[in-house]
């Protein structure tokens, strides 16, 4: 029985896809490489396919014996997604439907969503705990809890079980240097931290320091990737073990100021992060902090490499190295 990773050579994708060979899955990856990189195929099969082709999505569940489905392929820039949501609707929609539709034809019922805390919109308390309400703000966050609903109406009529994992801020690279984190165009903190010490990019832009916090800058979540990698090998193996459909938030319950990281990439780097000071971006909220009790509690999941220095050091290994 074959795993089915589509969005597989992604940034959480490819880290995904290398735990789960370490811990001997048969990988099958399914990526159109517009945004995943050839470079971060570590083994497994892979079928280079569109997941909005029903027909190409069909034929790999013909060709492989899936058992169960990793869904990370996704558009995922919120400022995009409030200027173009058609499209976001669209894509995130069109090829969540077709992985369910090809897996129900196959019979097969299990499935792991890449989820987002941008469901919860603008939370009305901290730490967000999986039963806080889902009113995303922006149309990426909407797409995501969309999905979430087919999920539960599709769980009710056709037996499917699914875990939805909702990410706090993903962050941090492969401890062996091999995978690493990079979107074009790079819109995340920590990558553009780095990117402004490597030349790459003009200085760093603060995106407000008036924000209801001790320092006036954003408060967030971050999760190492190796630790969101391993939380979905666990996801697996509770599916595998038929327990029942779950909705859980992924982060630490740690919150890091923007003006913490960047002084946390001074002290790993050695280098002063030059920054300048601009608006708020549309829809960013002052704090954003998961309770981590539920995945500990189901998913027997806790988080070992999420601490903001390893999180740095490992992402600044990655950049230097492969940017
Ligand atoms: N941020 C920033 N400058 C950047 C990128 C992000 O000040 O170049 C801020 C952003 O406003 C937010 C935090 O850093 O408060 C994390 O942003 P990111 O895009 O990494 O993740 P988000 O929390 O938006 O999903």
């Amino acid at each position: 029985m074959k795993i089915l990773v589509a969005g597989g050579a992604g940034y959480i994708g490819s880290h995904t896809v290398k735990a789960l060979l370490g811990e001997g899955f048969d990988v099958v990856i399914f990526d159109d490489f517009s945004t995943g990189k050839r470079d971060f195929v570590t083994g497994g099969a892979v079928i280079e396919g569109d997941l909005m082709d029903a027909a190409a999505v069909r034929k790999a569940f013909r060709t492989h014996d899936i058992g169960a489905v990793l869904h990370f392929a996704s558009l995922i820039q919120v400022e995009e997604s409030f200027r173009d949501p058609q499209r976001y609707y669209r894509h995130n929609l069109g090829t969540a439907m077709n992985l369910l539709e090809a897996m129900f034809e196959a019979g097969v019922r299990r499935f792991i969503f890449s989820s987002s805390a941008a469901v919860y919109g603008i939370p009305q308390r901290q730490p967000i705990t999986e039963d806080h309400p889902v009113n995303p703000y922006n149309p990426y966050g909407v797409t995501k809890s969309m999905v979430e609903r087919i999920l539960q109406d599709y769980d009710r009529a056709y037996g499917l079980r699914f875990v939805s994992l909702r990410y706090f801020n993903a962050a941090g690279a492969d401890p062996d240097g091999i995978l690493g984190e990079m979107h074009d165009p790079e819109t995340h903190l920590i990558p553009n931290i780095l990117l402004s010490l490597l030349g790459k990019k003009p200085v760093l832009g603060i995106f407000g320091t008036d924000f209801p916090t001790p320092d006036g800058t954003a408060v967030r979540d971050y999760i190492h990737v190796t630790d969101l990698a391993a939380a979905h090998v666990l996801a697996l193996r509770s599916l595998l073990g038929d327990k029942p459909s779950e909705f859980i938030n992924l982060g630490t319950n740690v919150g890091i100021s923007v003006l913490e990281v960047i002084r946390a990439a001074e002290r790993v780097t050695g280098k002063p992060v030059p920054y300048k000071i601009l608006p708020r971006r549309e829809g960013d909220v002052p704090v954003l902090l998961a309770s981590r009790e539920k995945a500990e509690r189901v998913l027997g999941w806790t988080p070992r490499l999420s601490d903001i220095e390893t999180i740095l050091r490992t992402a600044w290994a990655w950049h230097r190295k492969s940017v």
